[in-house]
């Protein structure tokens, strides 16, 4: 059908009742691009109605550089998607009741993510977004309708997804800074590198829910000469700034001089940024997790007992449960459960954590025996973790000294300013020993991985077989229950989280039938979406969804209340 054979239907339903708009569901040939309704809403304040749109190359003409490599086509399908929202706002305006008049499409913040909003080939670009189609109660107001359609829309298309329409410089600079962000992501690890901090990179944010980089005042960042290292990226050349080493790094100084804010950069750095926002080129090893403590979260059958022993009742620690774990049992919960996902670096901040956690100073083990304590403290595990496992740690610590022990790097903010200060915390730590017994045994422990109950993962209720939804990025109901994820911050974007929630369902699906272990399944499912695209997890296209990566995943798993894990002996085949 064409476009006008669109706009004539759309005049011929004004005044209808609003289901009659089921009958524009189809695909409709315009003169510049394909216009796909794939779902019509049931009333207008009901989730807007799905639509895509199609431009052949021969007319949106996007030269082949701008998505040669992989990195390339994301920072452009990212460009080209916040392109879209931006004209559809200045051109949508409400039109009736609800939603009515709405054209939209995922809003994006600072990271650059792989999503389902936007695609590019050699044959065609395809934009999926939504429309509140318009209404007025509920009958439909045609002559709205068909302006938005077939005027609205085919301006937006003119306006986003030409590449003639577009500020060639300014898409050029994306995909070049993307691309080179991923390839000094990649060198890190040949040069055993965990992170990495270009001089001049702005890390502030302009306040706690503005993500958007601090302009007043923000003081650049500068590497103390003693760590700084250069890259040589293929499109920007050369690039200077810090790089924390492996091993275990004290991110130290008084308080308010910057040192959470590091951390959070770096935190992020496993995430692109979109050019401007600061932190373009920190990047960090993709395989790090923040850890944090969590009181109150689900613990489902963890081995928690390299931290935690003879918990009062005799209770396992070796397959540890609650549904309302304490911080100590949760921060050793977050990190277990991180290197049961294959993690390579743990960021943990004082501000987050649990103390009785983080220290246990000398005074305290002569007050309260070894016996009577069951942690063991992370300063007396964090050296095994990288001796045994290879896994590195950032620590952010202005509270204690003891940790100069266990340090390779320390680095000390001041005026949020870094300055290496390895050499005197060793000193110091020679000069004043702690005189702390150390308490962690001669090894790390057994990381144990587990297997799922599939019964146990259930996103149905009484009424449907699968109810998802997802509020901010924050927290998934999956069937009756509810998945609080407020506590994960490398989840970024709601997005993310939709694509998390249909994950769980894909894996029980394809892969809880059989005995599986966690790293398994994740394994599984990460494969399966770089092989074929999140376009995998649900049955009709969407534009909603975003890449996670598997530590975030098993985040969500994780903390599904219903989470139960096989027991040992079943899994050997003893039961
Ligand atoms: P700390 O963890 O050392 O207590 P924070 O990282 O929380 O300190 O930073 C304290 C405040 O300083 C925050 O409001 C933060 O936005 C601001 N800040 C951090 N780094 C900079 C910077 N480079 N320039 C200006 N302000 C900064
Ligand atoms: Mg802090």
């Amino acid at each position: 059908m064409s476009d006008n054979n669109l706009r004539s239907v759309l005049l011929r339903l004004d005044g209808a009742s609003y289901k009659a708009y089921k009958d524009i569901k189809g695909n409709y040939q315009f003169s510049d691009f394909t216009l796909i309704i794939d779902y019509i809403q049931g009333d207008p304040f009901a989730s807007p109605s799905k639509f895509r749109v199609k431009v052949p190359q021969s007319i949106a003409q996007f030269p082949k550089q701008l998505y040669k490599s992989r990195s390339r086509e994301i920072a452009l399908r990212d460009y080209l998607t916040r392109q879209f929202y931006h004209v559809a706002s200045q051109i949508s305006f409400r039109r009736g009741t609800g939603k009515s008049g709405l054209i939209t499409i995922a809003s994006l913040k600072q990271e650059v993510l792989e999503r389902t909003s936007a695609f590019i080939d050699d044959n065609d670009l395809e934009i999926r977004f939504v429309v509140g189609l318009p209404a007025r109660g509920r009958r439909i107001l045609g002559r709205q309708a068909a302006e938005m359609l077939c005027e609205d829309i085919p301006n937006i298309v003119e306006q986003a997804l030409f590449y003639d329409s577009l500020d060639h410089q300014a898409i050029q600079h994306q995909v070049e800074t993307v691309e080179d962000a991923d390839w000094i992501r990649q060198q890190l690890s040949s040069k055993n590198l965990t992170a990495f901090v270009p001089n001049g990179a702005i890390l502030p944010r302009r306040s706690g829910v503005d993500n958007r980089p601090l302009v007043e005042n923000a003081i650049s960042f500068q590497s103390p000469s003693s760590l700084e290292v250069a890259f040589n990226c293929p499109n920007r050349g050369a690039i200077k700034g810090m790089g924390i080493p492996e091993g275990i790094t004290l991110i130290v100084g008084g308080g308010y001089h910057g040192k959470s804010t590091l951390l959070q950069a770096i935190e992020l750095g496993v995430y692109n940024q979109i050019p401007g926002d600061g932190r373009e080129l920190v990047v960090t090893n993709p395989n790090a997790v923040k850890i944090r403590a969590e009181d109150g979260r689900s613990i489902a059958g963890v081995n928690i007992s390299p931290f935690i022993n003879h918990l009062p009742g005799g209770k396992s620690t070796t397959n540890f449960s609650t549904t309302n774990a304490s911080g100590s049992t949760s921060q050793a919960a977050n990190i277990i459960e991180a290197l049961e996902a294959n993690a390579q670096l743990l960021l943990v901040d004082e501000d987050t954590s649990a103390t009785n956690f983080t220290i246990r100073d000398r005074r305290m083990q002569m007050l309260i025996a070894k016996e009577k304590e069951p942690i063991t403290p992370f300063i007396d595990k964090v050296r095994q973790l990288y001796s045994d496992y290879g896994v590195s740690t950032i620590l952010v610590m202005g509270g204690s000294g003891d940790y100069f022990e266990v340090a390779d790097t320390v680095i000390a903010m001041d005026n949020y300013q870094p300055y290496d200060v390895t050499e005197q915390a060793k000193a110091i730590a020679k000069d004043y020993p702690s005189n702390r017994n150390t308490e962690g045994g001669t090894a790390f422990g057994e990381i144990t991985p587990r297997a799922p109950v599939n019964s146990s993962i259930d996103p149905s209720t009484h009424k449907r077989s699968v109810k998802l939804k997802v509020r901010e990025v924050d927290d998934i109901a999956f069937g009756t229950e509810d998945i609080d994820l407020a506590a994960v911050s490398q989840i970024v974007d709601s997005a993310q989280l939709r694509a998390i929630a249909y994950a769980i369902v894909y894996a029980k699906d394809h892969y809880l039938d059989r005995q599986i272990t966690i790293p398994e399944i994740l394994d599984l499912v990460m494969r399966d979406l770089a092989e074929q695209g999140l376009d995998i997890l649900t049955d009709f296209t969407q534009g909603d969804l975003a890449l996670f990566r598997r530590f975030e995943f098993a985040a969500a798993l994780n903390r599904l209340r219903t989470l139960k894990i096989r027991d040992e002996n079943f899994f050997k085949g003893e039961i």
